[in-house]
């Protein structure tokens, strides 16, 4: 005679429904600015200093724009100052992107 083996399946556990009305809790997100941040990386998980990276956002190209009709020898100022930039953090232990700080 056969032994009869019984195969118990788990089910998952259910999820429970939120109680918060159905919005999402989100953690604050840091907000970062023109000079290098003390953050907590996301990505490596680290407390470092970010390393920012200026780039050319909105306001740089608006700026431009608006000097092409201003004063046509102005026209790459905003584009070559760092005072319409937007600025790019960095983490500096794994090189992730952080976040962005943006003018506009
Ligand atoms: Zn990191």
């Amino acid at each position: 005679m056969q032994q009869q083996t019984t195969i118990v399946v788990q089910q998952p556990p259910a999820y429970t429904q939120m109680d918060t009305g159905g919005y999402m809790v989100v953690p604050p997100v840091p907000l970062f600015g023109e000079s290098p941040m003390t953050v907590v990386c996301g990505n490596c998980g680290n407390k470092v200093t970010t390393t920012i990276v200026p780039e050319n956002g909105t306001c740089a190209h608006l700026c431009a724009f608006m000097m092409y009709f201003i004063f046509l020898p102005c026209v790459c100022y905003p584009l070559c100052s760092g005072s319409c930039k937007d600025y790019n953090h960095y983490c500096s232990n794994c090189n992730a992107k952080l976040g962005t700080y943006r003018r506009m």
